[in-house]
């Protein structure tokens, strides 16, 4: 398998020359250059797998440069019922007739981005020991990434990870799970400013190049193509467990942000697994929403972009839509490149036409969008129903899959997060706080390991080079 970029360049490259990477050299994204089909007599076949057999089976069509024995073991040691808490890994439960919600959030910090960034950590320490590498993570957070990347990657040989936050400005239970990790190879830098002061500063250590060579610094932003990849193991493994025949179809309805998780099960439906519809669920952050009702996409500025109860969804532009517009348009990259280098910067936007529209059905894409109000009621009467609480986010995809199901479509909801991370926002939905798991009990009393800086790109800098020592 050849990877390309969606901007054109021609290299092609295999997988494990793009593992470490964010954007392709012209600015695009890498996609494999084509999409591996599975037929129903191999996925009936796959029906009697567990989860890492399952991830071992998908990954390897993609990954043709880690030998095989050594790519069965990195999933065999991902995806294990101590770190993801059952043996099911994302056990499906059953709300209202033809209506679950698959669990993707039981992994170390209580949100899907644990499902990739836990394979990643382990890709990442492979491959590095391979080439005699290092690398320094560079990231900034407001939240579920930087905990997922500290998580996947503490204690990993050959990595160390560095991550912007803003002081005091995130829950205090996000902030515990994040400065209370005591590994030497994870550093917390909590910034005295906001979220965009940490972004900044980020683009800044990392445009310097010459600094960025010497420190070996990079990413693991959601963009990269191995996320990506990991996440399309978890639409088959939901569809197995809710069909038993390949005759049957299922739709997704996934909580949105930056178009990673659903474009994941764009993949698995170019496959060929058996998806009917991708639901897409925005929060008042409608980017998406607005692109798939109108066929209009434009990027919002920060005083357009909205601080809601689902924070991780809060987001300005989708930097994975790339990947499904190159798909849409035919793969054409000239014209992608057109789309998002020039109309983009240019215009703050683009549009395509009603043909393109009709697309986006025929690849099964609809949408919505659910508000605070939204949000609340859905957390509350699922509570109320069916005696299971939800997470604000997932309270998005439930409202939007319940608003835009048909008579007898079945449906799967994706479960972002569990709620014990927002806390504030469940209290307002039902009344009280939900039940913290028994290992989370006191974790903001656990003492921490964190330094406060002044939002000053040298002062990073000097840490940074302090403590590459690797
Ligand atoms: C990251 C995140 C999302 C959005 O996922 P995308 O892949 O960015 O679309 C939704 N919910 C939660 C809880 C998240 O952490």
């Amino acid at each position: 398998m050849r990877y390309l970029s969606t901007r054109g360049d021609p290299t092609p490259r295999r997988f494990c020359e793009i593992l470490l990477e964010g954007l392709a050299p012209d600015g695009g994204l890498f996609l494999p250059e084509r999409y591996p089909r599975v037929d129903a007599t191999r996925l009936e076949q796959w029906r009697k797998l567990g989860y890492a057999e399952l991830a071992y089976e998908i990954l390897s069509l993609y990954i043709d440069d880690i030998p095989l024995p050594d790519l069965r073991r990195l999933c065999d040691e991902t995806y294990t019922a101590g770190r993801f808490g059952s043996r099911a890994i994302v056990p499906l439960r059953a709300l209202e007739q033809g209506l679950w919600v698959e669990a993707l959030s039981n992994g170390p910090t209580l949100a899907f981005k644990d499902m990739a960034m836990q394979l990643l950590g382990a890709l990442f320490e492979y491959e590095l020991g391979r080439r005699g590498e290092r690398l320094n993570i560079l990231g900034a957070t407001s939240g579920d990434t930087g905990s997922a990347a500290e998580y996947a990657m503490r204690g990993k040989a050959g990595v160390q990870v560095f991550m912007l936050s803003p002081h005091g400005r995130m829950s205090p239970f996000q902030q515990a799970q994040m400065y209370s990790l005591q590994d030497a190879n994870i550093h917390n830098i909590a910034i005295e400013g906001v979220f965009d002061d940490c972004q900044d500063i980020v683009k800044a250590v990392s445009g310097d190049l010459a600094f960025k060579r010497r420190h070996r610094i990079g990413s693991v932003n959601s963009i990269n193509w191995a996320r990506l990849l990991a996440q399309v193991v978890y639409y088959f493994s939901g569809w197995l467990q809710a069909t038993t025949s390949s005759e049957e179809r299922i739709s997704f309805a996934v909580p949105s942000g930056n178009f990673g998780n659903v474009c994941a099960g764009h993949i698995a439906r170019m496959m060929g697994l058996p998806i009917d519809r991708l639901i897409v669920a925005t929060n008042e952050n409608d980017v998406l929403d607005e692109f798939f009702r109108t066929g209009r996409y434009r990027v919002r500025g920060a005083a357009e972009t909205h601080e809601t109860s689902s924070p991780s969804m809060d987001i300005s532009k989708a930097s994975n839509f790339e990947r499904f517009v190159f798909d849409l348009l035919g793969r054409d990259a000239a014209r992608t490149r057109e789309l998002f280098d020039t109309q983009i910067a240019r215009d703050g936007g683009f549009s395509v036409d009603a043909t393109a529209l009709v697309r986006c059905r025929e690849f099964g894409f609809v949408s919505g969008r659910s508000t605070h109000a939204d949000r609340l009621a859905t957390i509350r009467d699922t509570q109320e129903r069916f005696g299971t609480l939800v997470d604000p986010h997932t309270a998005d995809g439930l409202k939007v899959a319940r608003d835009l199901r048909r008579p007898g479509e079945r449906v799967i909801v994706l479960e972002t997060a569990l709620p014990v991370k927002f806390a504030d926002t469940i209290v307002e939905a039902i009344g009280r706080a939900p039940d913290r798991p028994e290992v989370l009990k006191g974790i903001e009393q656990l003492p921490r390991r964190c330094q406060v800086l002044p939002p000053d790109v040298e002062r990073v800098k000097a840490f940074i080079s302090a403590r590459d020592v690797l």
